[in-house]
């Protein structure tokens, strides 16, 4: 292959694009994590990030992926033993499980057909007098699905059930409308890779009072992942280990970025160039995998291939000729859809060369499509 000129569209559902202001602020030299510039550091970031969870309790930054903040949420506020509620809205919401399983929980799994997010309605009737919590994902970067935050917490505050409420935000953090307090929410999991425009290596875990109450009778072992030294240390601006310096430079651009632009903004944005890219999709004559109006995700569109057509084959062509990288279907999805990511630094220019890609990707792989799908798109950003 001859080198690809232009930038590389990475149109994943994160990792996402960097902003070059962020990548410059990672380049700047290491300093002492012992020293009082770092204590500064520390104690400005863990600040400025807790109007991104709407939180004002504290927020725990590991240097890990997310998988880490999600055994972190459970090890610390459960017991071995323990039974724990969670839905099958997708591949993570499995892979959560499956750790879960893998930890000794008891874990009651709601089956679903990936194309819904969690039935709020449902919620209710599931819960046991045992079930000490209930694990949902935001959004399943794996289907293009939002659930329904909110009201699954009212449904569990109608049949006044004291449960834990554990909430993954790794794709939605930063870029969909999210309340870690107002939504009563005990722990909220994410990672850096994706709303936060950072590389990936940061997980996180904003944490309620009753949470860390949770904490102290808590009897999973846990070191590493376990709060309480951490916070301690995060007092004085300090960790327990040597912590990521310069991806929390990182962050510390990014945030500002996200206040910068306001958070709302930020929202609008997202939804803009989601709707857009439904718009395409259907111009086109394809399905959008998501089948509830209310559960379209702002940040990953997933797109359901005609049966005889093959998403990674599509997916490979596109790179290939473009190089534009699309997410592949994930664990039972594989091969049948293909996500566009539009989400972190990504402007209305990135979100007409996305569907530009795919437009002429589907009409070299020879799938039947209507030509429409571009105009489309960019009648739905003129729009006011
Ligand atoms: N949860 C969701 C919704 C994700 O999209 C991902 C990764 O894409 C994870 C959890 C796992 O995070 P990581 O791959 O950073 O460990």
């Amino acid at each position: 292959m001859p080198y690809p000129a232009g930038r590389h569209f990475l149109q994943i559902p994160g990792p996402t694009n960097v902003p070059e202001s962020v990548l410059r602020a990672i380049s700047a030299p290491t300093i002492d994590h012992r020293g009082p510039e770092f204590a500064r550091l520390t104690t400005e970031v863990l600040e400025a990030l807790k109007p991104v969870f709407r939180t004002s309790g504290p927020v725990i930054v590991y240097p890990s992926s997310g998988t880490g903040a999600w055994e972190a949420a459970l090890v610390n506020t459960l017991s071995p033993g323990d039974r724990v509620l969670a839905f099958d809205t997708g591949h993570f919401a499995t892979l959560w499980r499956d750790m879960a399983t893998s930890l000794g929980l008891s874990v009651d799994f709601v089956p679903g057909d990936w194309r819904h997010g969690v039935d709020p309605a449902a919620v209710g009737s599931r819960l046991t007098p045992d079930t000490k919590a209930v694990c949902v994902v935001h959004n399943e970067t794996s289907t293009g699905v939002t659930s329904r935050v909110a009201d699954v917490r009212r449904a569990i505050d109608e049949v006044g059930h004291p449960a834990l409420l554990f909430v993954d935000t790794v794709s939605s953090l930063g870029s969909i409308d999210y309340r870690h307090d107002e939504w009563g929410v005990d722990v909220t999991i994410s990672g850096s890779q994706k709303g936060l425009m950072l590389p990936p290596g940061l997980g996180f875990n904003a944490v309620s009072e009753k949470a860390l109450r949770a904490a102290e009778s808590a009897r999973f072992p846990r070191s590493y992942w376990d709060w309480e030294p951490i916070l301690a240390a995060n007092r004085h601006g300090f960790f327990p280990y040597t912590p990521p310096t310069n991806l929390l430079y990182g962050l510390r651009e990014a945030l500002r970025l996200l206040a910068e632009e306001g958070l709302d903004r930020v929202f609008e944005r997202h939804a803009r160039h989601a709707a857009a890219t439904r718009a395409a999709v259907r111009a086109w004559g394809l399905e959008v995998l998501c089948l509830d109006e209310r559960e379209h995700s702002d940040t990953v569109t997933a797109v359901l291939m005609p049966d005889e057509y093959d998403a990674d084959k599509l997916r490979e062509v596109i790179l290939d000729r473009f190089n534009l990288s699309l997410g592949t279907g994930l664990g039972r999805l594989h091969g049948r859809v293909f996500r566009i990511g539009h989400l972190g630094h990504f402007n209305d220019i990135s979100l007409a060369g996305t569907i530009a890609g795919v437009h002429m990707g589907l009409q070299l792989t020879g799938v039947p499509i209507d030509a429409s799908g571009i105009d489309t798109a960019l009648r739905v950003l003129g729009t006011p």
